[in-house]
């Protein structure tokens, strides 16, 4: 038995949650192909184009403050990238073309997290530069670099509860603009991103409990303070509409690669879930871009599956996790979230296709699948699309959904897209374990 097959029985006597059916497919019996984005009190499709000027707006700003944005002229953007058919992911010609949007190597934040965070903290960074009129209408935003504007953003304070990736999107940006950053962090989150963000100026507070409660004792703290904006992940339309902006790059890119997305090409789009604000607001933007052609499926843990527990009890708004029988305990820490986001919930209802449950056992494997099959390096929570994919593929509900909707005959024209989320920034120490475990359960 190698090294890291061995840390993972210690492991597996730890959480004798394992269990070993891979995946579950669930349709959405309210889907409905045709429907288009509708606006609510609360979103519509004209705050993506708001939220993509803004970004744009900004770029030179960050391109000046961030290096590692230089490549992308100071825009958080990953690439597309193609992979071929292969025994790896168990995928076939015949079933479609595959991709995968690399939003694990988005820059500065490391995961899907970057555009939604970093547009709600530049939005809240234009609001104050707008009131201390440090913005006059020819300046270019590099203004907001200078010491006059850092000392007025000193003076206020960004903060957000998080299980890690949020935290480190919101405090990473809120940081280097020159606010105070404060991020709550609930148990799952990792050591590294602690550290990373106190090395970066970013105080972290840490408590015992899951991500509700980092988020409640966040806004607590938050509210004491009338200097400090709070990013609250379970209601905010800055962050989604950041998020969202996805849809636009990827059509972009789509074209780029002459990549054709019609009804008799359809996409079809795996996205890891969490409270459901980054997937939400990608398919969102998807459904705004691409109308009926795009099929969307989130991926949850079986153990932490809050946006499946919620689509299966409409009537009961906010349900947990713990009220269906699951305990939050997984190794994708950025899905382990015990409740649905109500902002987006209602938004998904008949414009998301299925969800995909997936047990822990394959998040290992998928790690190793990713790596093999494509050279990426994910975290557990993005490994998950995989999941998405193979569960669409291989179960009888897949089956019966590509027959429903007619996609069976399109599916050699079919485009396919694991949204990879986050772990480009992962440490060695903490992949390279993983990626040992992962093989162990690919090969069981
Ligand atoms: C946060 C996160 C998600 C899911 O986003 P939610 O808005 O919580 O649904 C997926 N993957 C990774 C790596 C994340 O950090």
């Amino acid at each position: 038995m190698d090294r890291s097959n061995q840390n993972f029985a210690n492991q597996a006597t730890a959480q004798p949650a394992l269990r070993n059916a891979e995946f579950a497919l669930w349709i959405n019996p309210e889907f409905n192909a045709s429907h288009s984005c509708f606006s609510t009190d609360t979103v519509d499709v004209q705050g993506i184009e708001l939220a993509q000027q803004r970004l744009q707006r900004f770029a030179p700003l960050l391109e000046h403050l961030f290096p590692e944005l230089k490549a992308t002229q100071g825009l958080a953007e990953s690439p597309l990238l193609a992979v071929a058919a292969n025994d790896f992911w168990r995928v076939k010609p015949e079933q479609g073309h595959f991709w995968i949007k690399a939003d694990h190597q988005l820059a500065v934040a490391g995961s899907i997290k970057a555009r939604g965070g970093f547009h709600e903290v530049l939005e809240f960074a234009e609001k104050i530069a707008h009131q201390h009129a440090l913005l006059k209408e020819t300046d270019s935003y590099l203004q907001l670099a200078s010491a006059q504007a850092r000392a007025v953003f000193s003076q206020y304070e960004v903060a957000v509860g998080s299980t890690g990736n949020l935290g480190m999107s919101i405090g990473m940006m809120a940081a280097g603009l020159g606010f105070k950053a404060t991020v709550h962090m609930s148990c799952e989150a990792k050591e590294w991103k602690k550290k990373r963000l106190r090395q970066n100026a970013v105080t972290v507070h840490e408590y015992a409990g899951d991500y509700g409660l980092a988020v409640e004792q966040g806004r607590l703290a938050a509210h004491a303070n009338p200097l400090c904006h709070f990013v609250d992940d379970e209601r905010s339309t800055s962050l989604f509409y950041g998020y969202a902006v996805a849809a636009y790059r990827l059509q972009s890119q789509l074209q780029a690669a002459g990549v054709i997305v019609d009804e008799q090409h359809p996409l079809l789009v795996y996205l890891p879930c969490g409270v459901g604000g980054a997937p939400g607001g990608v398919a969102y933007g998807l459904k705004h871009v691409f109308g009926p052609a795009v099929h969307c499926f989130f991926v949850e843990p079986e153990d932490s599956a809050c946006f499946l527990v919620q689509m299966q009890h409409p009537e009961q708004l906010g349900i947990s996790i713990y009220e269906a029988g699951q305990n939050n305990q997984t190794i994708a820490d950025g899905l382990a979230v015990p409740c649905a986001s109500q902002l987006v919930y209602p938004l998904m209802r008949t414009l998301l296709s299925g969800i995909v449950t997936t047990s822990e056992p394959s998040l290992y494997s998928n790690i190793w699948r990713m790596q093999q099959a494509a050279g990426v390096r994910v975290e557990p929570s993005a490994a998950a699309a995989l999941s998405g994919l193979r569960a669409l593929l291989e179960t009888e509900q897949g089956q019966t959904y590509l027959q429903q909707q007619g996609l069976q005959k399109h599916m050699v024209n079919a485009n396919h897209i694991l949204w990879t989320t986050g772990g480009s920034l992962m440490p060695d120490e903490e992949y390279t374990p993983l990626l040992g475990q992962g093989k162990a359960f690919a090969h069981s």
